[in-house]
């Protein structure tokens, strides 16, 4: 009885300091809702991940590259990589054949557009970023391709709080920046990568491939 006790209590405290509710001992560990809060899991349709980093990104060399424009791009893309200490890294290829992230612009609109391939348990394939150049504002260049890279890196949906990076819309000329809301969104889908000891998901086989697109702005 005695040795219940001290079981019972291991578990407790093994709880407490997993963070993540309702995982018990000898469980492994997955992130919810409540694992990294405050944030807006809830409200995604899609909350996706990449088996590991970096992944690779390929900006497409049609009529409206410039590298002008992709050092924009990046700018807002190196807002995650800094905000999760390198946790979350990209590294730029050559080809579109060996790229995870397909990257183009298009000034036809000042808004984004990110299309996905993943794996029914979550599991990102590949996807494309549109982003918008329309005015051609570096500022607003760097605010887009960062909120096209958040959902690019798993974030299936928008934020209802203005002041989040991934709400839908954004007002120009004001630089967007990586709330905490955000990145607790974004971290609840790395698990393994933002929680202490064995956090591992446990990814059962899956090869069915689906599709999912968000536009962003109006
Ligand atoms: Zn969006």
């Amino acid at each position: 009885m005695r040795r219940r006790w001290w079981y019972g209590l291991l578990s407790l405290l093994a709880l407490i300091l997993s963070g993540c509710g309702g995982v018990q001992s000898g469980q492994q560990a997955v992130c919810t809702a409540e694992t990294f809060t405050p944030n807006y899991v809830p409200r995604l349709e899609r909350l996706l991940h990449w088996s590991g980093f970096p992944v690779s990104v390929y900006f497409v060399r049609d009529a409206n590259y410039t590298e002008l424009r992709q050092s924009f791009a990046l700018q807002g893309f190196d807002q995650w990589v800094e905000r999760s200490e390198m946790k979350i890294r990209y590294r730029l290829v050559d080809s579109q054949e060996r790229a995870q992230i397909v990257v183009h612009f298009d000034p036809t609109t000042r808004d984004g557009l990110t299309e996905y391939t993943f794996r029914t348990n979550g599991q990102l394939v590949s996807a494309t970023i549109s982003i918008g150049v329309k005015g051609n504002s570096a500022v607003d260049i760097r605010s887009v391709a960062a909120h096209e890279f958040g959902h690019a890196l798993g974030i299936g949906g928008h934020s209802d709080n203005p002041e989040d990076m991934m709400y839908p819309t954004f007002i120009s000329g004001i630089p967007l920046q990586i709330t905490e809301r955000d990145f607790n969104t974004l971290k609840t889908a790395y698990c393994n990568l933002f929680m202490e000891g064995d956090a591992s998901r446990a990814i059962p086989p899956d090869e069915t491939l689906l599709h999912f697109t968000i536009r962003c702005g109006e």
